[in-house]
């Protein structure tokens, strides 16, 4: 039995056998010359690989009709066409037989070849057909070397495990089958990154950040998981298993207790109320809302939708989404978030740049204001969606006045376009500016001229303010939002907001962690968006703190010069309210 500890990135416990996941980007692939007798033998040697390549496919476009969605069955269904594609095997044939090299470099050369073209394409139809030729080779030279591929392998699991991994990219989380995974423990990565984000809106159990973990352990071997206090432990004795199933029964307790806070307004016992709303990722989490009792969307992460494997992120495929997540609200409102990919996150393969310092990159608004046509599209959808409910648009990572200008100058021109289409759309859409960047703290007074409200995502305010990594474990430590400087860019921003008439809110994790709570109320926060798991929770200590005893808090907050004495009031107040 050993035990490690990392860091709690999503509640919950599970127990199960490991599944260690290698990511076969980083696997080799054999380059060697072959004589000119073996060509032969090494087409026929390909061809089985091909035909043990479509078997599987043919098996997941199976299952894929019987339990996921039509959309996931189609997906496989271009695997299989692209797997009998006679230009794809004249290509590799040609190569054989001109540079006698061994079929699975080939394989891959050809396919580097294909996707770096398709990728170069404004149709995002084509960028979606690289990502498809990437999968269909990775799948073919993983036959060809008679292994496991990995990546394919968590999408066909059909036992409970507990996934191991160095790291996940957000687009293996959404491969797997998601189902059978039971936990997730990671070496890198922070309760903020990515795939902590991706655990919580799954449900799934997750510990991040225990560094060489997945090479300490064993595909197979037991693993006990607790999410909600980072603790693993491998092969767990009677005891240790008792100790976390009786964790886990009182953790469901808990929930239990706090569900019955489901229909409670969350409101202090002075009476101001907060708006507790959700952060989502797909269009599906929005029918599990009501259940946690969030009052609307206060952060959908659109870009998820240009993630989804094989999936291109046309205008009408958009326009459906943002209308089922309206229409599944009713009168609670929605706040989308224009694409922000680039950074530790998302759509590598369709925009995809290499870049030395992504984190300071091209990402987010960045992106989607230097291609105005694939932001205009979007807009579109948005705009045309808007109809069907209360919506507001946010745009991320906004730097200073001229981008957010620049955004409202292309929303302008998607509604003259839609008015052009005679496309209706809701005159009521608010348009606000996420609040992320230092710049945009200190400019807050500026920004709120041209904002119809402000959403603060803290896991990019504290990165940027503290120069921290926010997936980056080994300064995980040094991101910590009691820093004063934090709270300062925090009281800057909610105050210029409230100086011009209009609403702050908070959608960042930190939203969600009761440590804060008081101090965020008591700096005047109008709304909180969080993994909506985590709104009971809240609810329940903004239902038993007076706002009076918040501002208290915050204003001692504010003196604090240290992380250290900010925490210390922090602690003290949630000692004399029994948080
Ligand atoms: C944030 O930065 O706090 C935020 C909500 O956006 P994301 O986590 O998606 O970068
Ligand atoms: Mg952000």
């Amino acid at each position: 039995m050993k035990t490690f500890i990392g860091i709690p990135a999503s509640a919950g416990i599970a127990i199960a056998k490991a599944f260690v996941y290698v990511d076969e980007t980083t696997f080799e692939i054999p380059r060697f010359r072959i004589d000119k007798t073996m060509a032969a033998a090494e087409w026929d040697r390909l061809q089985q690989a091909v035909t043990r390549a479509a078997e599987e496919v043919s098996a997941l476009h199976k299952r894929a009709q019987q339990e996921v969605s039509r959309e996931h069955a189609d997906i496989f269904q271009a695997h299989l066409f692209l797997l009998e594609d006679t230009d794809f095997h004249d290509q590799i044939k040609n190569l054989l037989d001109t540079n006698l090299l061994n079929v699975e470099w080939i394989v891959w050369d050809v396919s580097r070849e294909i996707s770096h073209k398709l990728m170069q394409s404004p149709d995002p139809v084509f960028r979606e057909r690289a990502v498809d030729i990437a999968d269909i080779s990775r799948r073919i030279i993983c036959n060809l070397l008679g292994i496991t591929c990995s990546r394919t392998a968590l999408a066909e699991l059909d036992k409970d495990i507990i996934l191991a991994a160095h790291d996940l990219m957000p687009s293996d989380m959404l491969t797997m089958n998601k189902s059978r995974v039971k936990g997730i423990a990671l070496d890198e990565g922070s309760s903020t990154c990515h795939t902590a984000i991706l655990a919580r809106a799954f449900n799934i159990p997750a510990v991040m950040g225990l560094s060489d973990f997945s090479k300490q352990i064993n595909d197979g071997e037991m693993l006990a998981l607790n999410g909600t206090s980072g603790n693993i432990t491998v092969n767990p004795d009677k005891q240790s298993l008792t100790q976390y199933k009786t964790d886990e029964k009182e953790q469901q307790k808990q929930i239990k207790r706090l569900n019955s806070l489901r229909e409670l307004p969350a409101q202090t016992t002075d009476g101001y109320r907060v708006a507790l709303k959700a952060n989502i990722g797909f269009l599906e989490e929005a029918a599990s809302l009501k259940q946690y009792g969030a009052e609307g969307i206060g952060l959908y992460r659109s870009e998820f939708l240009y993630i989804t494997p094989g999936k291109a992120a046309e205008e009408e495929t958009q326009y459906h989404a943002y209308s089922h997540v309206l229409k599944a609200m009713g009168k609670h409102s929605v706040t989308i978030r224009t694409i922000d990919v680039g950074g530790d996150k998302i759509a590598p393969e369709l925009l995809t740049v290499n870049e030395k310092n992504p984190l300071l990159g091209w990402r987010a608004i960045r992106l989607s204001l230097a291609n105005p046509g694939l932001f205009k599209v979007q807009l579109r959808a948005m705009l045309r969606a808007s109809v069907h409910g209360t919506m507001r648009i946010m745009f991320p990572l906004i730097s200073g006045i001229e981008e957010m200008e620049q955004a409202l100058a292309l929303l302008d021109e998607a509604r003259a376009e839609c008015k052009k289409k005679k496309q209706p759309w809701s005159d009521s859409v608010e348009v606000g500016a996420m609040i992320e960047i230092p710049s945009a703290a200190i400019t807050a007074d500026i920004l709120a001229e041209k904002s119809d409200f402000f959403s603060i995502g803290t896991n990019d305010l504290i990165q940027y303010s503290l120069a921290v990594d926010r997936g980056n474990e080994k300064v995980s430590y040094l991101g910590d939002a009691l820093h004063p400087a934090v709270l300062r860019f925090l009281k800057q921003t909610i105050d210029a907001a409230h100086a011009k008439g209009i609403k702050a809110a908070v959608c960042g994790e930190l939203a969600s962690d009761p440590e804060v709570t008081g101090i965020l109320l008591g700096l005047g926060l109008d709304e909180l968006s969080m993994a909506a798991p985590s709104i009971p929770r809240i609810k329940e200590i903004i239902r038993s703190v007076s706002l009076e005893s918040c501002k208290a808090l915050a204003v001692q907050a504010l003196q604090g010069r240290s992380i250290a004495e900010v925490r210390a009031a922090a602690d003290e107040w949630a000692l004399q309210h029994g948080i």
